[in-house]
């Protein structure tokens, strides 16, 4: 059979130019989205073993045993690294955020007859525990975070469980936390949570793969996994430190018991019975496979070597900050995650396009709850031998960026975002606001009219100003106008 096609040569040539538009995965220069061990073999040996199973479907484990087979094996490598009970077991997602969405849901489903479910979590908790209180219908009581520390207030939390005492379906907290890289105090919430009789979910989603070898290395302060008694599920992404092509994370549940309201079946329609541990159905195996062969390559003793450099390298950057006149760090970081702030000389929005130019990505973080502004690094290990360079590209952007001083808001128009109901705009509205915020140009509306201008800074002022709820609108109205067609 001869299918009418196009020249493949052509159509590689076209990926090619389009991921020159991307930010580098390689390199250890971009200090967020992606991690880098820097070791290329395993890189093709992950990329090789994501191809050959690209059409296999985990829908079925009984029809695709060799997954079945490759899940088991990566949650026995996890067990012990968390010192999990004998008998906990464990699931294989496509990231962080559906790990996060099903220890949530299950924690609720073990209760069905708790009628307004609630969790308690601390205000650092990742935004993925937002999404799940948004889409399971859970109320997230949120309970703020140490001023001093940024870490969990673990008495805070003991407040909230015995106030919504009765409701309460899960406890939340994170080793470390996304933004500032802070571990909470698992064990004291750990105790509160057992007490009150509610399940404790480790956020471990990008630490994971780190603390287990720096603890083995005496540079973890408190215990942080299943060796806490109170402590239930922990979620851990193997996309993020175990260096694996995206779409794996894992989700163990310290019984058989706790997890059972994770699975889903049914057998009410006239199709195949539907049965799934996870939120997607049909999945490819491609990146469960990259993963077991990346995790088989580096094994035990590679994964050592790795957290060591990202946390060797981490604690260079942070004396090279400490030395850099107007910065300091948001948080005394525990792990492989840097939070930088700045004085009032300059913004750190100015900084991140001053760096980006130089070519380095860090990500800004915007204000929140008194907690300044920041720049978000993660280290992974292929940062570590080039944290020299960086630092001076840090120093260079600072020295710019204090020339060219803080970006101020107009106080007239920080005013006037404060007043603004975003429910109560509408699409012309949006279109105005994004051409003033210089997010689109020319004909409203339109996806040819949303623009990237080539300074950030400007914009993430003007957004860093606005309240959380006008953010969320604006920037939501940017991704629908972004993902129209033309
Ligand atoms: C990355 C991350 C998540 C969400 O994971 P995704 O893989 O982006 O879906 C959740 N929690 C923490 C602490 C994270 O770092």
């Amino acid at each position: 059979m001869t299918v009418p096609h196009e020249d493949p040569d052509a159509i590689r040539a076209r990926l090619a130019a389009l991921r020159d538009g991307d930010l580098p995965t390689h390199g250890g220069r971009t200090l967020a989205y992606v991690y880098d061990s820097g070791i290329a073999e395993a890189d093709a040996l992950g990329r090789e073993a994501l191809a050959s199973y690209g059409a296999t479907n985990g829908l079925d484990p009984t029809a695709f045993p060799s997954l079945l087979a490759m899940e088991r094996d990566l949650v026995a490598f996890a067990k012990p690294l968390f010192h999990a009970p004998g008998g906990a077991v464990g699931t294989v997602t496509s990231g962080g955020t559906e790990s996060v969405l099903l220890a949530v849901q299950t924690a609720r489903d073990a209760h069905p007859e708790i009628e307004r479910p609630a969790m308690v979590v601390p205000s650092s908790i990742h935004a993925a525990f937002h999404k799940a209180a948004h889409y399971f219908g859970v109320e997230r009581i949120t309970v703020p975070v140490d001023a001093g520390t940024l870490r969990a207030d673990a008495a805070a939390i003991g407040d909230a469980l015995a106030a919504h005492a009765g409701r309460v379906v899960l406890v939340a907290a994170s080793a470390p936390s996304y933004a500032h890289g802070v571990v909470d105090p698992i064990p004291e919430i750990a105790e509160l949570a057992s007490q009150h009789g509610v399940r404790f979910h480790v956020d471990a989603c990008i630490g994971g793969w780190v603390l287990p070898w720096l603890e083995r290395d005496g540079l973890v302060q408190h215990p942080w996994d299943f060796s806490v008694e109170g402590v239930t599920s922990i979620s851990a992404d193997l996309h993020k430190y175990a260096y694996t092509p995206k779409g794996v994370s894992l989700l163990l549940h310290g019984s058989p018991d706790l997890r059972r309201p994770q699975f889903f079946a049914s057998a009410d329609w006239p199709g195949y019975t539907m049965l799934n541990a996870t939120l997607q159905s049909t999945k490819s195996g491609g990146p469960l496979a990259a993963a077991w062969a990346v995790v088989s390559y580096f094994g035990d003793a590679g994964y050592h070597a790795l957290a060591r450099t990202a946390y060797d390298g981490s604690r260079a950057l942070v004396e090279g900050i400490d030395r850099i006149e107007h910065l300091a760090l948001a948080s005394q970081p525990d792990t492989t995650l840097v939070a930088i702030a700045t004085d009032d000389t300059c913004d750190v929005f100015t900084i991140s396009d001053a760096m980006l130019a130089r070519g380095w990505f860090v990500q800004p973080q915007m204000a929140y709850a008194g907690i300044p502004a920041t720049l978000h690094l993660t280290v992974s290990a292929a940062t570590a031998p080039i944290v020299g360079d960086f630092l001076r590209a840090l120093q260079e952007s600072v020295d710019e960026a204090v020339a060219a001083g803080p970006i101020e808001v107009d106080p007239q128009l920080r005013a006037a975002a404060a007043a603004i109901d975003p429910a109560t705009l509408d699409d012309a509205a949006f279109d105005g606001l994004l051409s003033l915020a210089g997010l689109a140009g020319g004909d409203a509306g339109a996806a040819s009219s949303v623009t990237l201008p080539e300074q950030m800074a400007p914009v993430n002022a003007l957004l860093d100003a606005a309240p959380s709820g006008l953010r969320e609108a604006m920037l939501v109205a940017f991704l629908d106008r972004l993902t129209r067609s033309q």
